[in-house]
């Protein structure tokens, strides 16, 4: 069986690997990006001038940008992918949202007659290049199948985790716990240097030791090579932490500690850190 035709919205650092994966394996790929310098990396793609566009040529539309703003825009906007998208095609929000979104862009899909799968995805750039992602999938059993042969060119593995919604929320769960641990481990990088610890030795302590988780083990090699160029933005770790905060006082919990990482982002962000990778917490906190 053929592949389907796809579209990429955004080519950021995730969505630009993604889209090099399909192009390699040959699918019909259509691309919108906003910033159109982005394209030139892209010359076997169809570089659309809208969102509507790249969806019009596609049966399944997947986007992959920064936030809930930014989504709205390229699905709901002007020239927005769904009034591009026809009836029957499939649409796959990649991206990190909050679950609200995800559930009343899926319902105006929905009433458009195009099946829905949220699917944010774990890994980062080099993953999402070599097609080692694994998504974090919500919506119905025939969506899921349906998107299949995109996952499995993008991914190392896809888990269908239930209703809508129900990717977007894992993701967030996600992320809060592995922000979590970069805030807790740039605080004990501002109480090593205060004590006047060797910084190299205390690292190696708490990276090959019980704290020493794969988030821990991952920022602090960022730290000792003085390497902060973005593979996850910090101001998406800030973001994502804020997202999961909000989904979580909807259904009644707290997330206490969620709330304390997220000050410790926000205060690198204010520093001037937030296009870094979100390792460079590290230079933060005080
Ligand atoms: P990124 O490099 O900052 O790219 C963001 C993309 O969103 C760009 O294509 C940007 O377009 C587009 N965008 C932003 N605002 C827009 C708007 N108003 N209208 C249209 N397009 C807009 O981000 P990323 O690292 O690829 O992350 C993308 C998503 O994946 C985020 O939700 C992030 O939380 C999630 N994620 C990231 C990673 C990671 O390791 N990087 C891992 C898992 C999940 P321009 O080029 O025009 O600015």
């Amino acid at each position: 069986m053929s592949n389907p035709s796809v579209a990429v919205l955004g080519l950021g650092i995730m969505g630009s690997g993604m889209a090099q994966r399909l192009l390699q394996a040959n699918f019909a790929l259509a691309l919108y990006n906003r910033n159109r310098d982005k394209y030139h990396a892209f010359s076997g793609a169809f570089q659309a001038s809208s969102p509507r566009e790249a969806a019009s040529r596609s049966q399944i539309i997947l986007s992959m940008v920064s936030d809930n703003g930014a989504s709205r825009d390229v699905w709901l906007g002007e020239d927005g992918a769904l009034s591009g998208a026809s009836q029957g095609s499939l649409l796959i929000e990649c991206s990190t949202l909050t679950v609200d979104w995800i559930q009343e862009l899926a319902t105006k899909a929905r009433a458009q007659g195009c099946e829905f799968l949220d699917a944010p995805v774990t890994g980062t750039k080099p993953h999402a290049a070599s097609g080692e992602l694994l998504f974090l999938v919500g919506g119905s059993t025939a969506a899921f199948a349906m998107a299949r042969p995109v996952f499995s060119v993008l991914g190392r593995d896809s888990i269908h985790l239930g209703p809508i919604g129900s990717g977007a929320l894992m993701k967030l769960i996600n992320n809060f716990v592995c922000g979590v641990q970069a805030a807790s481990f740039a605080e004990a990088v501002s109480l090593i240097k205060a004590g006047n610890l060797d910084l190299t030795k205390a690292t190696a302590i708490l990276s090959g030791g019980a704290p020493g988780s794969g988030i821990v083990k991952r920022v602090a090699e960022r730290m000792a090579a003085n390497d902060f160029e973005p593979n996850f933005a910090l101001r998406w770790m800030a973001k994502d932490l804020a997202y999961a905060i909000e989904c979580a006082a909807k259904r009644e919990v707290s997330l206490r500690t969620a709330s304390a990482a997220r000050s410790v982002f926000e205060q690198a962000i204010a520093e001037g850190h937030g296009d870094e990778d979100f390792s460079a917490v590290t230079k933060s906190a005080a």
